[in-house]
Protein backbone atom coordinates (compact mmCIF):
# COMPACT_ATOMS: atom_id res chain seq x y z
CA UNK A 1 0.00 0.00 0.00
CA UNK A 2 1.05 3.90 -0.93
CA UNK A 3 0.81 6.14 1.90
CA UNK A 4 0.98 9.92 1.27
CA UNK A 5 4.34 10.14 3.18
CA UNK A 6 5.66 9.32 0.04
CA UNK A 7 9.24 11.08 -1.30
CA UNK A 8 7.27 13.78 -3.13
CA UNK A 9 4.79 14.37 -0.47
CA UNK A 10 7.25 14.57 2.12
CA UNK A 11 9.46 16.96 -0.06
CA UNK A 12 6.97 19.49 -0.23
CA UNK A 13 7.35 22.48 2.23
CA UNK A 14 3.72 23.35 3.75
CA UNK A 15 1.79 25.71 1.47
CA UNK A 16 0.98 28.66 3.39
CA UNK A 17 -1.18 31.35 2.56
CA UNK A 18 -2.73 34.31 4.89
CA UNK A 19 -5.08 37.33 4.56
CA UNK A 20 -4.67 39.33 7.11
CA UNK A 21 -7.29 41.90 8.69
CA UNK A 22 -6.64 44.98 9.27
CA UNK A 23 -6.34 46.55 12.67
CA UNK A 24 -10.06 47.85 13.57
CA UNK A 25 -10.89 50.90 14.64
CA UNK A 26 -13.71 51.44 17.19
CA UNK A 27 -16.11 53.28 14.24
CA UNK A 28 -15.25 51.25 11.76
CA UNK A 29 -18.01 48.87 9.44
CA UNK A 30 -18.13 45.63 11.05
CA UNK A 31 -16.21 43.47 9.39
CA UNK A 32 -17.07 39.70 7.81
CA UNK A 33 -14.82 37.01 6.90
CA UNK A 34 -15.05 33.64 4.89
CA UNK A 35 -13.09 30.85 3.66
CA UNK A 36 -14.12 27.58 2.34
CA UNK A 37 -12.70 24.15 1.16
CA UNK A 38 -13.02 21.86 -2.06
CA UNK A 39 -10.89 19.10 -0.77
CA UNK A 40 -7.13 18.98 -0.78
CA UNK A 41 -4.38 16.20 -2.21
CA UNK A 42 -1.87 15.67 -5.02
CA UNK A 43 -3.53 18.24 -7.27
CA UNK A 44 -0.85 19.13 -10.06
CA UNK A 45 -1.21 21.98 -12.98
CA UNK A 46 0.06 19.09 -15.16
CA UNK A 47 -2.92 16.90 -14.83
CA UNK A 48 -5.65 19.09 -15.12
CA UNK A 49 -6.78 20.45 -18.26
CA UNK A 50 -7.81 23.87 -18.91
CA UNK A 51 -11.51 23.24 -18.78
CA UNK A 52 -11.32 21.32 -15.46
CA UNK A 53 -9.14 24.25 -14.29
CA UNK A 54 -11.86 26.60 -15.42
CA UNK A 55 -14.65 24.72 -14.14
CA UNK A 56 -13.46 23.88 -10.24
CA UNK A 57 -12.71 27.11 -10.29
CA UNK A 58 -16.66 28.52 -11.27
CA UNK A 59 -17.31 26.02 -8.68
CA UNK A 60 -15.65 27.45 -6.49
CA UNK A 61 -16.58 31.38 -6.72
CA UNK A 62 -20.39 30.37 -7.03
CA UNK A 63 -19.91 28.97 -3.59
CA UNK A 64 -17.88 31.88 -2.20
CA UNK A 65 -19.98 34.30 -3.72
CA UNK A 66 -23.31 32.50 -2.21
CA UNK A 67 -21.31 32.76 1.74
CA UNK A 68 -20.25 36.73 0.85
CA UNK A 69 -23.66 37.48 -0.19
CA UNK A 70 -25.10 36.44 3.36
CA UNK A 71 -22.64 38.02 5.63
CA UNK A 72 -22.39 41.05 3.36
CA UNK A 73 -26.26 41.11 4.16
CA UNK A 74 -25.89 41.20 7.73
CA UNK A 75 -26.26 37.67 7.99
CA UNK A 76 -25.31 34.28 10.46
CA UNK A 77 -22.19 32.86 10.21
CA UNK A 78 -23.55 29.75 10.34
CA UNK A 79 -26.19 30.56 7.22
CA UNK A 80 -22.81 31.43 5.25
CA UNK A 81 -21.25 28.19 5.71
CA UNK A 82 -24.41 26.44 5.13
CA UNK A 83 -24.72 28.36 1.87
CA UNK A 84 -21.51 27.62 1.03
CA UNK A 85 -22.08 24.06 1.75
CA UNK A 86 -24.97 23.30 0.11
CA UNK A 87 -23.68 23.94 -3.40
CA UNK A 88 -20.82 22.16 -3.29
CA UNK A 89 -22.45 19.17 -1.86
CA UNK A 90 -24.89 19.87 -4.75
CA UNK A 91 -21.69 19.83 -7.59
CA UNK A 92 -20.59 16.25 -8.45
CA UNK A 93 -17.46 17.27 -8.77
CA UNK A 94 -16.69 17.66 -4.92
CA UNK A 95 -16.39 14.50 -2.46
CA UNK A 96 -19.74 15.60 -0.75
CA UNK A 97 -23.47 14.92 -1.44
CA UNK A 98 -23.72 14.40 -5.26
CA UNK A 99 -20.55 13.31 -6.71
CA UNK A 100 -19.81 11.34 -3.07
CA UNK A 101 -17.46 8.34 -3.28
CA UNK A 102 -18.07 4.71 -3.61
CA UNK A 103 -17.98 2.33 -0.60
CA UNK A 104 -16.92 -1.16 -1.16
CA UNK A 105 -20.60 -2.33 -1.44
CA UNK A 106 -20.85 0.16 -3.87
CA UNK A 107 -23.19 2.78 -1.69
CA UNK A 108 -22.70 5.83 -0.80
CA UNK A 109 -22.44 6.56 3.32
CA UNK A 110 -22.30 10.44 3.77
CA UNK A 111 -20.54 12.58 6.69
CA UNK A 112 -21.12 16.06 8.02
CA UNK A 113 -20.88 18.34 10.36
CA UNK A 114 -21.93 22.08 11.82
CA UNK A 115 -20.66 24.25 14.66
CA UNK A 116 -21.76 27.41 16.22
CA UNK A 117 -18.89 29.59 17.99
CA UNK A 118 -21.59 31.82 20.22
CA UNK A 119 -22.30 28.63 22.32
CA UNK A 120 -20.05 25.53 20.79
CA UNK A 121 -23.46 24.48 19.95
CA UNK A 122 -22.94 21.21 17.48
CA UNK A 123 -24.12 19.18 15.20
CA UNK A 124 -23.55 15.99 13.24
CA UNK A 125 -24.29 12.76 11.22
CA UNK A 126 -21.95 10.05 10.65
CA UNK A 127 -22.35 6.96 7.64
CA UNK A 128 -25.76 8.36 6.28
CA UNK A 129 -27.38 7.06 3.30
CA UNK A 130 -29.87 9.30 1.03
CA UNK A 131 -30.39 12.19 2.43
CA UNK A 132 -29.39 14.46 -0.69
CA UNK A 133 -27.84 17.67 1.68
CA UNK A 134 -26.23 15.87 4.72
CA UNK A 135 -24.86 19.40 6.22
CA UNK A 136 -28.32 20.11 6.58
CA UNK A 137 -29.44 16.95 8.63
CA UNK A 138 -26.07 18.00 10.91
CA UNK A 139 -27.64 21.14 11.29
CA UNK A 140 -30.60 19.76 12.43
CA UNK A 141 -29.49 17.29 14.55
CA UNK A 142 -27.87 20.41 16.62
CA UNK A 143 -31.18 22.51 16.32
CA UNK A 144 -33.99 20.24 17.49
CA UNK A 145 -31.91 16.87 19.22
CA UNK A 146 -30.30 16.60 22.32
CA UNK A 147 -27.78 15.18 20.95
CA UNK A 148 -24.41 16.25 18.82
CA UNK A 149 -23.80 13.02 16.51
CA UNK A 150 -26.60 10.58 15.01
CA UNK A 151 -25.64 7.77 12.50
CA UNK A 152 -26.30 5.18 10.12
CA UNK A 153 -30.25 4.32 10.45
CA UNK A 154 -30.85 6.32 13.35
CA UNK A 155 -29.70 9.47 11.63
CA UNK A 156 -32.08 8.76 8.65
CA UNK A 157 -35.30 8.06 10.84
CA UNK A 158 -34.61 11.23 12.52
CA UNK A 159 -33.94 13.26 8.98
CA UNK A 160 -37.50 11.37 7.84
CA UNK A 161 -39.00 13.25 10.73
CA UNK A 162 -37.84 16.41 9.97
CA UNK A 163 -38.64 16.46 6.44
CA UNK A 164 -35.23 16.40 4.85
CA UNK A 165 -35.04 15.54 1.18
CA UNK A 166 -34.91 12.36 0.74
CA UNK A 167 -33.02 11.46 -2.55
CA UNK A 168 -31.90 7.76 -4.54
CA UNK A 169 -28.77 6.55 -4.17
CA UNK A 170 -28.03 6.68 -7.60
CA UNK A 171 -28.08 10.50 -7.59
CA UNK A 172 -25.21 10.28 -5.42
CA UNK A 173 -23.21 8.21 -8.33
CA UNK A 174 -20.42 9.85 -11.05
CA UNK A 175 -19.00 7.22 -13.56
CA UNK A 176 -15.58 9.02 -12.42
CA UNK A 177 -15.79 7.56 -8.80
CA UNK A 178 -17.48 4.42 -9.91
CA UNK A 179 -14.14 3.74 -11.85
CA UNK A 180 -12.14 5.19 -8.53
CA UNK A 181 -13.99 1.87 -6.47
CA UNK A 182 -13.37 -0.56 -9.43
CA UNK A 183 -9.59 0.44 -9.44
CA UNK A 184 -9.54 -0.02 -6.09
CA UNK A 185 -11.24 -3.63 -5.75
CA UNK A 186 -9.56 -4.59 -9.03
CA UNK A 187 -5.37 -3.56 -8.56
CA UNK A 188 -6.01 -3.84 -4.52
CA UNK A 189 -5.74 -0.65 -4.02
CA UNK A 190 -6.07 1.57 -1.18
CA UNK A 191 -8.97 4.68 -1.17
CA UNK A 192 -5.44 6.42 -0.63
CA UNK A 193 -3.85 5.49 -4.50
CA UNK A 194 -6.87 6.72 -6.19
CA UNK A 195 -8.21 9.77 -3.86
CA UNK A 196 -5.13 11.17 -4.89
CA UNK A 197 -7.34 14.66 -4.25
CA UNK A 198 -9.44 14.02 -0.95
CA UNK A 199 -12.52 16.14 -2.09
CA UNK A 200 -14.28 16.80 0.95
CA UNK A 201 -15.75 20.09 1.49
CA UNK A 202 -15.55 22.85 4.17
CA UNK A 203 -16.14 26.65 5.02
CA UNK A 204 -15.65 28.69 7.98
CA UNK A 205 -17.27 32.13 8.41
CA UNK A 206 -16.97 35.29 10.84
CA UNK A 207 -20.29 37.62 10.64
CA UNK A 208 -20.44 40.64 11.20
CA UNK A 209 -22.04 40.39 14.78
CA UNK A 210 -18.97 38.97 15.53
CA UNK A 211 -19.30 35.25 15.74
CA UNK A 212 -18.04 32.38 14.34
CA UNK A 213 -19.13 28.94 12.55
CA UNK A 214 -17.36 25.44 10.75
CA UNK A 215 -18.86 22.91 8.82
CA UNK A 216 -17.32 20.29 6.70
CA UNK A 217 -19.16 17.51 4.59
CA UNK A 218 -17.84 14.42 2.53
CA UNK A 219 -18.52 10.97 1.18
CA UNK A 220 -15.46 9.74 2.97
CA UNK A 221 -12.29 7.31 1.25
CA UNK A 222 -13.24 5.32 -1.89
CA UNK A 223 -13.89 1.99 -0.90
CA UNK A 224 -14.48 2.29 2.88
CA UNK A 225 -15.93 -0.39 4.86
CA UNK A 226 -17.07 -1.79 8.10
CA UNK A 227 -19.09 1.46 8.57
CA UNK A 228 -15.43 3.63 8.62
CA UNK A 229 -16.30 7.16 9.52
CA UNK A 230 -13.31 9.89 8.88
CA UNK A 231 -12.52 13.23 10.85
CA UNK A 232 -14.98 15.27 8.98
CA UNK A 233 -18.19 14.66 11.00
CA UNK A 234 -16.19 14.65 14.58
CA UNK A 235 -16.71 17.87 16.10
CA UNK A 236 -12.89 18.69 17.02
CA UNK A 237 -10.96 16.64 14.49
CA UNK A 238 -12.84 17.73 10.95
CA UNK A 239 -14.89 20.81 12.33
CA UNK A 240 -14.32 23.13 15.37
CA UNK A 241 -16.04 26.57 16.15
CA UNK A 242 -15.37 29.07 19.29
CA UNK A 243 -15.99 32.66 19.10
CA UNK A 244 -12.93 32.69 21.36
CA UNK A 245 -10.39 31.38 19.18
CA UNK A 246 -11.00 30.57 15.47
CA UNK A 247 -13.30 28.09 13.15
CA UNK A 248 -11.66 25.51 11.38
CA UNK A 249 -12.69 22.74 8.86
CA UNK A 250 -10.29 20.18 7.66
CA UNK A 251 -9.80 17.87 4.85
CA UNK A 252 -7.50 15.05 3.89
CA UNK A 253 -6.90 11.44 5.50
CA UNK A 254 -9.19 11.18 8.22
CA UNK A 255 -7.54 8.59 10.37
CA UNK A 256 -4.65 11.51 11.43
CA UNK A 257 -6.77 14.32 11.72
CA UNK A 258 -8.87 12.37 14.06
CA UNK A 259 -5.64 10.87 16.32
CA UNK A 260 -4.44 14.88 16.35
CA UNK A 261 -7.68 16.52 17.21
CA UNK A 262 -6.71 18.74 14.43
CA UNK A 263 -9.87 21.59 14.18
CA UNK A 264 -9.82 21.47 18.17
CA UNK A 265 -6.02 21.61 18.40
CA UNK A 266 -5.83 24.90 16.48
CA UNK A 267 -8.56 26.52 18.36
CA UNK A 268 -7.13 25.62 21.91
CA UNK A 269 -3.62 27.17 20.45
CA UNK A 270 -4.92 30.33 19.30
CA UNK A 271 -7.23 31.18 22.55
CA UNK A 272 -3.94 30.07 24.66
CA UNK A 273 -1.75 32.10 22.21
CA UNK A 274 -4.24 35.45 23.30
CA UNK A 275 -2.26 35.61 27.03
CA UNK A 276 0.59 36.94 25.88
CA UNK A 277 1.58 39.49 28.40
CA UNK A 278 -2.03 39.85 29.01
CA UNK A 279 -3.26 37.28 31.19
CA UNK A 280 -2.62 33.78 32.95
CA UNK A 281 -2.96 30.72 31.37
CA UNK A 282 -5.93 30.07 33.93
CA UNK A 283 -7.60 33.62 33.04
CA UNK A 284 -7.85 32.61 29.51
CA UNK A 285 -9.03 29.50 29.81
CA UNK A 286 -12.37 31.53 31.43
CA UNK A 287 -12.42 34.93 29.49
CA UNK A 288 -16.08 34.05 29.28
CA UNK A 289 -17.99 37.26 31.09
CA UNK A 290 -21.11 38.38 31.75
CA UNK A 291 -22.70 41.48 29.90
CA UNK A 292 -24.98 43.82 31.46
CA UNK A 293 -27.85 42.28 29.45
CA UNK A 294 -26.81 38.96 31.22
CA UNK A 295 -25.22 37.40 27.67
CA UNK A 296 -22.47 35.26 27.89
CA UNK A 297 -19.53 37.33 25.66
CA UNK A 298 -15.59 36.06 25.33
CA UNK A 299 -13.75 38.82 25.44
CA UNK A 300 -10.83 37.27 23.24
CA UNK A 301 -7.69 39.09 22.90
CA UNK A 302 -6.54 40.46 19.52
CA UNK A 303 -4.14 37.77 17.32
CA UNK A 304 -1.96 38.59 14.39
CA UNK A 305 -2.24 36.53 11.42
CA UNK A 306 1.18 35.17 11.05
CA UNK A 307 0.82 34.04 14.75
CA UNK A 308 -2.75 32.16 13.36
CA UNK A 309 -0.89 31.25 10.42
CA UNK A 310 1.75 29.71 12.41
CA UNK A 311 -0.56 27.95 14.70
CA UNK A 312 -2.21 26.45 11.82
CA UNK A 313 1.27 25.24 10.09
CA UNK A 314 2.20 23.82 13.08
CA UNK A 315 -0.55 21.48 13.80
CA UNK A 316 -0.44 20.69 10.24
CA UNK A 317 3.32 19.58 10.33
CA UNK A 318 2.15 17.74 13.47
CA UNK A 319 -0.15 15.69 10.80
CA UNK A 320 2.57 14.89 8.52
CA UNK A 321 4.85 13.85 11.21
CA UNK A 322 2.55 10.99 11.83
CA UNK A 323 2.05 10.16 8.14
CA UNK A 324 -1.18 11.86 7.38
CA UNK A 325 -1.87 14.35 5.12
CA UNK A 326 -4.75 17.67 4.22
CA UNK A 327 -5.27 20.94 5.16
CA UNK A 328 -7.25 22.68 6.76
CA UNK A 329 -8.92 26.60 6.14
CA UNK A 330 -9.14 28.73 9.50
CA UNK A 331 -11.05 31.94 10.80
CA UNK A 332 -10.42 34.07 13.60
CA UNK A 333 -12.63 36.11 15.44
CA UNK A 334 -10.25 39.12 13.97
CA UNK A 335 -11.51 38.43 10.45
CA UNK A 336 -7.97 36.43 9.31
CA UNK A 337 -8.76 34.00 6.62
CA UNK A 338 -6.10 31.42 6.43
CA UNK A 339 -5.16 28.21 4.58
CA UNK A 340 -2.99 25.76 5.67
CA UNK A 341 -2.00 22.28 4.10
CA UNK A 342 0.77 19.96 3.21
CA UNK A 343 -0.26 18.33 0.02
CA UNK A 344 0.27 20.05 -3.14
CA UNK A 345 -3.08 21.51 -3.51
CA UNK A 346 -6.51 22.37 -1.85
CA UNK A 347 -9.47 23.97 -4.16
CA UNK A 348 -9.82 26.73 -1.75
CA UNK A 349 -11.43 29.99 -1.55
CA UNK A 350 -11.75 33.55 0.89
CA UNK A 351 -13.49 36.56 1.01
CA UNK A 352 -13.21 39.15 3.40
CA UNK A 353 -15.95 42.29 3.94
CA UNK A 354 -12.53 44.16 3.01
CA UNK A 355 -12.91 43.19 -0.92
CA UNK A 356 -10.90 39.96 -1.03
CA UNK A 357 -12.47 37.70 -2.98
CA UNK A 358 -10.26 35.08 -4.86
CA UNK A 359 -10.21 31.03 -5.55
CA UNK A 360 -7.04 29.06 -5.72
CA UNK A 361 -6.15 25.59 -6.40
CA UNK A 362 -1.88 24.98 -6.56
CA UNK A 363 0.24 25.07 -3.45
CA UNK A 364 1.99 28.05 -5.46
CA UNK A 365 -0.69 30.34 -6.13
N1 LIG B 1 -11.25 13.75 5.57
C1 LIG B 1 -12.10 12.88 4.80
C2 LIG B 1 -12.17 11.53 5.44
O1 LIG B 1 -11.16 11.04 5.89
C3 LIG B 1 -11.65 12.73 3.39
C4 LIG B 1 -11.47 14.02 2.64
O2 LIG B 1 -10.99 15.01 3.20
O3 LIG B 1 -11.81 14.06 1.45
O4 LIG B 1 -13.23 10.94 5.44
Amino acid sequence: MRGFASPLAAGLALAMSVFAAPAAAEDEAPRWSLAIHGGAGTIARADMTAEEDAAYRASLQEALNAGAKVLAEGGEALDAVEAVILILEDDPKFNAGRGAVFTWEGGHELDASIMDGRNRDAGAVAGVSGIRNPILLARKVMTDSPHVMLAGEGAEVFAAEHDLERVPNEWFDTDFRREALERVKAEKLSALDVDAKFGTVGAVALDTHGNLAAGTSTGGMTGKRWNRIGDSPVIGAGTYADNRSCAVSATGWGEYFIRVGVAHEICTRLRLAQTHDQDTLVAAMERTVEADDGELVYNAGRIAANEAQEIGDAVMRDVKTLGGDGGIILVTPEGHALYSFNTEGMYRGRATSEGASEVAIYGDE
